[in-house]
């Protein structure tokens, strides 16, 4: 299995053999600020103890805060944790906001815990950090499993902890506890403008054909907004497989389907196939909204997409990455086409800061400017460059974060 920490080390050095940067500057960014493992026992509700193994990677902090969710899940370990942190400070950078990179996460299935241990997991993982984490220091966010609940329990416990309960040192929170407009729609929505910016230059029709691997916070609000914007999602899939429909996807009847049984599978009028198979449709645009190392050497050729559009953090490997953009099929990298997600968390954090709440509007049409602006700059840089994006995006990231280490 790739180690999703060498990936990521690997993409740095390509993007540095294509525009190189000062061996410094890349030699710190090779390794995080800080790593913490944290052990987090929780009372089972029969009474029963259970020790979780939780982390913290703290990576880069020369342009803000360390900025970066936390993922509960079972494959969730130091290396996974790791690659996500330095992602997060490449994509910080990408869309210029003032916040470093970080991340966090628990070794756990939290589909095995009643409402009750969850929290008490939720609220443990906060105690055990409460003293690195704050406003000016370290800010985490949802990811994987993850909800704006859990986020509302931690900043509830941070609160108890330090006194401090302005909400700014957590976003992703329900709107009622500091939460900002637009945050649970705003990974898929940045990527939608990164689309739309870019859809012409990538060769993409007027209407396209999407397929959506993974249904959770990010795919099913992706399937919904490209069906709003007149595109034909054709199929879905989540943990337990894919569906695929002949015309198009009801998304609205999907979702329905999926909060009455738990899953996309099994929805009328759809063919159930695996995950591998739903990868290798023929489409436009093809969604990766899951976990990573998805789109593989192994896998690679199968690929028919005439774009990938990565929503989930390091769905392809470097290997994969060559093979496709030797067949001329882009991939619009995560540290781009997601941000919209951690750039809604910073403004939830400066609203929290200074008193305010904004409106959805004020939200997306700062949101649109950002991402339409940067999918442009990292599409020239490609070009300028003669590389395929996500070099460029790093060549982008790396050129900010010079500026901001070069007097640390
Ligand atoms: P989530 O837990 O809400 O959803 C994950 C989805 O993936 C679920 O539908 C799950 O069933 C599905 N899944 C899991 N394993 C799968 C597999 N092997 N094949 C197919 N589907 C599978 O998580 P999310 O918040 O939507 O995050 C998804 C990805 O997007 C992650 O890589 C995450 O880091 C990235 N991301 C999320 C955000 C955010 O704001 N939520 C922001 C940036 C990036």
């Amino acid at each position: 299995m790739n180690n999703p920490f060498d990936n990521a080390l690997n993409q740095l050095a390509r993007a540095n053999a294509v525009k190189p940067f000062p061996a410094d500057l890349i030699e710190r960014l090779k390794h995080p600020n800080r790593e913490i493992h944290i052990s987090i026992p929780v009372t089972m509700d029969d009474g029963s103890l259970c020790v979780f193994e939780g982390y913290r990677v703290e990576h880069n902090n020369a342009r803000g805060p360390y900025k970066g969710g936390i993922r509960f899940h079972l494959q969730t370990d130091i290396h996974e944790v790791k690659a996500l942190a330095l992602w997060m400070t490449m994509k910080c950078s990408v869309v210029g906001i003032p916040m470093g990179g970080g991340k966090g996460g628990v070794t756990v299935d939290p589909k095995m815990l009643s409402k009750g241990e969850l929290e008490r997991l939720s609220r443990g993982w906060m105690r055990a950090l409460a003293d690195v984490l704050g406003p000016r220091k370290d800010v985490p966010a949802p990811d994987v499993n993850t909800t704006p609940e859990i986020m509302a329990w931690m900043a509830d416990e941070f609160g108890k902890i330090t006194g401090d309960t302005s909400g700014a040192v957590i976003t992703g929170k329900p709107l009622g506890q500091g939460g900002s407009e637009g945050r649970g729609t705003a990974t898929a929505q940045g990527g939608f403008y990164v689309f739309d910016a870019l859809r012409e230059q990538l060769g993409l029709p007027i209407s396209c054909r999407v397929v959506v691997q993974g249904f959770g916070n990010a795919g099913d609000h992706a399937a919904d907004l490209w069906t709003k914007a007149g595109h034909r999602v054709i199929a879905v899939s989540d943990s337990k497989g894919a569906i695929v429909s002949d015309t198009t996807l009801d998304i609205d009847a999907v979702t329905a389907h999926k909060k009455a049984t738990g899953s996309v599978v099994g929805m009328s009028g759809t063919r159930t196939i695996t995950n591998d198979e739903l990868l290798a449709l023929e489409c436009d645009i093809l969604i990766p909204a899951a976990l990573e190392n998805q789109i593989r050497a192994d896998n690679v050729g199968s690929i028919r997409a005439k774009s990938v559009m990565e929503l989930a953090n390091g769905p392809t490997t470097p290997e994969a990455d060559d093979a496709l953009f030797a067949r001329g099929i882009s991939v619009i990298p995560d540290i781009l086409f997601n941000a919209g997600g951690v750039t809604v968390s910073t403004f939830e954090w400066e609203q929290n800061l200074k008193g305010e709440h904004w409106t959805e509007e004020q939200v997306f049409g700062k949101l649109k400017e950002i991402m339409e602006r940067e999918a442009l700059e990292i599409f020239e840089t490609a070009q300028t460059l003669k590389t395929d994006l996500r070099r460029a995006a790093f060549v982008v990231a790396l050129g900010r974060l010079q500026e901001a280490m070069q007097y640390s």
